[in-house]
């Protein structure tokens, strides 16, 4: 798969091959410039910088990375399973159930708050063993990510990534709006490697960028996402109202984390006069490859795998008075490297 094939398959357009050639020029540097999505919370419409959503209306799908997070850290507070007072050491690395979980740097001693602000994975390795499989999946359906939204009906899915709609039925969901039933038998394949899925690094842990942009809204508005909608073609999207009960401390905790993440953490680099008083989570995904043989070595059983990257960042502003929830996705890099200088790029050069 050459450069050009392999970022289109990120996005699911290698399926869309009758777009005619100028339009198919345009895709390429839209796709290089990342996707980038936002919310008016007073009016309730979202916009999209992608010609594609524009106008077919399907939004792509991602792994969550880090943003993942968000939901581990609501999960933590509102049931009481931490103290946030509580600190781990992290040291850049912890090998932890046989394998070993890496964070930019060694971030030493952190409570929650900070853990969240820094992206810290030792800490949230740790601090989610308190939670159960069935608890999280429940925080996920609270914060809408049991919805059946606008993706590609039968995405082709070259890199093997699933779905974490797949943890719900949603036949039955249908039926009972906004309730998450979860898929036991799904479960089990989670529990396997339930750290990675609280991490946000389990291959399954996909969600719609609508579903981000649902997330990033209920913690700004403290539980009460307005609807939203989204016109495309002669065609709207409408995403009904989620009300969503938490402890004043939580959302406070929620939003002091991702106000840390803009002021000393991984979104430092947003907007770094805080100029638009941002609240942001970042998240970088990594990709595989397909392993292959190393030509230089002469043991064949050698393999290796290519490490891609891809990466995500969502938030919203100002903080004192929420009125914009944005998420953008990266095809490249780590959120340090494109989404987070992508994100301020459409943030500065946009007239809000
Ligand atoms: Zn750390």
């Amino acid at each position: 798969m050459n450069r050009r094939d392999f970022l289109k398959s990120l996005f699911y357009l290698s399926s869309l091959s009758l777009i005619p050639s100028t339009i198919e020029a345009k895709t390429q540097s839209q796709i290089l410039a990342g996707i980038f999505i936002w919310a008016d919370l007073h009016t309730g419409q979202i916009f999209s910088s992608s010609p594609q959503i524009n106008s077919n209306g399907i939004f792509p799908v991602s792994r969550i990375g880090s943003i993942m997070k968000l939901i581990s850290t609501a999960t933590l507070l509102e049931e009481n399973l931490i103290s946030p007072q509580k600190t781990y050491e992290c040291r850049g690395i912890i090998k932890f159930q046989g394998k070993e979980y890496k964070c930019t740097k060694a971030h030493g001693k952190v409570s929650l708050i900070q853990a969240l602000g820094h992206s810290c994975n030792v800490f949230f390795a740790q601090a989610s063993q308190s939670i159960s499989p069935t608890l999280f999946l429940d925080y996920c359906s609270r914060f809408g990510f049991d919805r059946s939204l606008y993706s590609q009906l039968s995405p082709p899915d070259p890199l093997g990534r699933g779905s974490l709609r797949k943890f719900f039925s949603l036949d039955q969901l249908s039926n009972v709006p906004n309730q998450g039933i979860i898929d036991k038998s799904k479960l089990d394949k989670m529990q396997s490697n339930f750290t990675d899925f609280v991490l946000g690094l389990h291959t399954d842990s996909a969600v719609n960028l609508l579903h981000i942009i649902q997330l990033t809204s209920l913690i700004a508005l403290k539980g009460n996402m307005p609807k939203l909608f989204f016109k495309y073609s002669n065609s709207e999207h409408s995403l009904k109202p989620i009300k969503l009960h938490l402890s004043e401390s939580t959302w406070i905790g929620l939003q002091n984390g991702m106000k840390l993440a803009c002021l000393h953490g991984t979104a430092r680099k947003l907007d770094p006069e805080n100029q638009f008083k941002i609240a942001a989570k970042t998240g970088t995904i990594p990709l595989v490859s397909k392993n292959y043989f190393s030509k230089s070595s002469a043991n064949n059983s050698n393999q290796i795998k290519e490490e891609y990257f891809q990466s995500l960042i969502t938030g919203y502003f100002p903080y004192d008075n929420p009125q914009y929830v944005f998420c953008l996705l990266a095809p490249h890099g780590t959120s340090q490297e494109t989404a987070v200088p992508l994100a301020h790029k459409e943030i500065f050069s946009h007239k809000w």
